[in-house]
């Protein structure tokens, strides 16, 4: 298994969810074992000298991709969800879509002071999201280690909004 190969295990979607915009559907990787044990291999081996206490991942791609980051790091995982769905005490973080808004909630204890986080996408694209979960993890005390994702979209220059985080994409697109 190397780089080419995995990247074409990506589908390509056109105009989907809406038109203009070019979708990189991870499915099609996810459903192959090979390449899903390839890819949570190198992410996890990015986190793996940062000594990471706690695997972090936002929903839905954030649990497929950063559960088994967390297992094979032999750390817990933390779930970042849309409002409304965990049960505990929740910090929130609220942020602006093109129409409207949208936001992100995590257990208020699930980080100890201290812990050290690695936070866990299937994409980075703007940067939004991941900016959320930092937002996050800082808040409840944790210290952000590493941010690792499948796929970049460079394109989008997500990442100059990440300055200061040491940040992993195993697969580019320019
Ligand atoms: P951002 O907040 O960086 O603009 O968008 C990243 C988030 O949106 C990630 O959580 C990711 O799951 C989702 N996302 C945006 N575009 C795509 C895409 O083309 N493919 C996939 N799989 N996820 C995307």
């Amino acid at each position: 298994m190397d780089l080419v190969q995995l990247q074409h295990k990506i589908r390509v979607v056109h105009d989907f969810p809406e038109p203009g915009i070019s979708f990189k559907d991870i499915t099609t990787l996810l459903c192959d074992g090979e390449s899903f044990q390839y890819a949570v291999q190198q992410i996890s081996e990015f986190g793996r000298p940062r000594d990471v206490d706690l695997v972090v991942g936002p929903e839905a791609r954030g649990f497929v991709l950063g559960a088994p980051t967390a297992y094979a790091l032999g750390v817990g995982f933390v779930p970042i969800r849309k409002p409304g769905k965990l049960p505990g005490e929740t910090i929130r973080k609220d942020y602006q879509l093109e129409y409207g808004h949208d936001g992100l909630e995590m257990h208020a204890d699930a980080i100890k002071p201290g812990q050290r986080v690695f936070i866990v996408d299937d994409l980075l694209a703007t940067g939004g999201t991941i900016q959320s979960c930092i937002d996050l993890v800082l808040r409840a005390g944790g210290i952000v280690v590493g941010l690792g994702f499948l796929i970049e979209l460079q394109y989008l220059e997500g990442r100059k909004h990440l300055a200061g985080y040491e940040t992993f994409s195993l697969l580019q697109y320019a």
